[in-house]
């Protein structure tokens, strides 16, 4: 599967040059070219899935178990004091490419990187609404 408009389809197949971390048949790690923060990379999968809603489920379990490969090396590389693991679905979540990566954001002490938000309150409405759509 494949969409040739795509630009990370094109990366992860090596049709465009990155800075390729690590390479196997179904993911290509590169870094950023707009790094949040030094030593930010991505993982891409080969094959292109527009976001996680829609990734293949082998590749969803074998994508977490290589961002704790990469992000253990990575560590001691970078030299860094934690590392933000995440991924965006939709552009409300702030998702600007639409073929799914995950984000491996070394974090450094007093650093600038804006990952937050501030903590709301669980209204029983909410909880109630949430709670009996999954039930359904
Ligand atoms: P997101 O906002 O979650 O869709 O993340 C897209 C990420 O891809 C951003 O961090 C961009 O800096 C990064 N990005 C976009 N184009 C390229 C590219 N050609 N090579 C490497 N990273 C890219
Ligand atoms: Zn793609």
């Amino acid at each position: 599967m494949r969409d040739d408009k795509c630009i990370f389809c094109k990366i992860a197949a090596g049709e465009i040059p990155s800075a390729t971390l690590y390479e196997d048949k179904d993911f290509r790690v590169i870094m950023d070219v707009s790094p949040a923060s030094k030593g930010h990379a991505l993982i891409l999968p080969k094959e292109h899935y527009a976001n996680l809603y829609e990734l293949d489920d082998e590749l969803a379990a074998k994508v977490l178990v290589l961002a704790k490969k990469m992000i253990t090396k990575l560590k001691d590389i970078v030299g860094c004091d934690g590392y933000n693991v995440l991924q965006n679905n939709g552009t409300a979540a702030g998702q600007t490419v639409f073929h799914f990566h995950m984000h491996l954001i070394p974090r450094y002490e007093n650093d600038n990187v804006n990952i937050g938000w501030e903590p709301g309150s669980l209204s029983d409405d909410v909880k109630e609404m949430v709670l009996s759509g999954m039930a359904e």
